[in-house]
């Protein structure tokens, strides 16, 4: 089974297929996005340095970031893992393929920004790290604001607004091109249209990784 690269703009489902795919496969789920949203929470002091970038929509810097991922790898013992929100610049894609071996397929999630701002505005996540859309029916919660799995109370994340977006999204266009010819010229890259059923998705990505 090959460790999984997410490349995606905001919204695209990544979160909601690496769910999946963990679920299903045992895989070990690295969030870069998650875990600065822990450090945050946390009162750390990489989450008091992050929290206004985050909520701003730029990016952290490669330094902080590639150290985390670095760190966590580390901790997994050659168990598969899915990296869902890293790497997001060239700069991180290079490091990256000094630390890991090259069983990985790089997955580009594909999605126009109408469709991700749609999303977007509509997401709501749980602490679980399941997430719900309330502007796509087969992804609203069944009873509103309460997590399917755990009812736990659904929130709302600080940096899915507009404005944030926005710049969420030009950052990833301003990224993305380098990063899908670098993927490409490795022939490591394979690109999933994600305007469908989340299960048409999945099915897609399982082919793949047992390929
Ligand atoms: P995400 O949950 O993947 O949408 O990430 C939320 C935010 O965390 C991003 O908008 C960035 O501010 C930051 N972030 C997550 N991953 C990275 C990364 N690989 N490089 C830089 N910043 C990141």
């Amino acid at each position: 089974m090959k460790n999984i690269i997410f490349i995606a703009p905001p919204a695209a489902g990544k979160g909601t297929q690496s769910n999946m795919l963990k679920e299903k496969f045992d895989y070990a789920h690295i969030s870069t996005g998650d875990m600065l949203r822990e450090a945050i929470n946390s009162g750390s002091k990489l989450g008091m340095d992050v929290k206004n970038i985050i909520d701003k929509g730029e990016l952290v810097s490669d330094d902080i970031i590639i150290k985390l991922v670095e760190e966590k790898l580390a901790s997994l013992n050659g168990k598969p893992f899915i990296l869902d929100g890293f790497p997001r610049t060239l700069n991180q894609a290079k490091s990256l393929d000094n630390i890991i071996d090259d069983n990985y397929v790089a997955i580009y999630l594909d999605l126009s920004e109408e469709e991700a701002v749609k999303r977007i505005t509509g997401r709501l996540t749980c602490s679980c790290g399941k997430s719900y859309n309330v502007n796509i029916d087969s992804l609203k919660p069944k009873a509103e604001g309460i997590c399917d799995d755990c009812g736990n109370a659904l929130i709302k994340r600080d940096d899915d607004n507009v404005d944030a977006f926005k710049v969420r999204f030009k950052t990833f266009l301003d990224n993305t091109n380098g990063l899908l010819d670098y993927y490409e010229e490795k022939n490591k890259l394979v690109k999933i249209n994600v305007n469908r059923d989340v299960l048409e998705i999945f099915n897609d990505i399982s082919g793949v990784i047992n390929d």
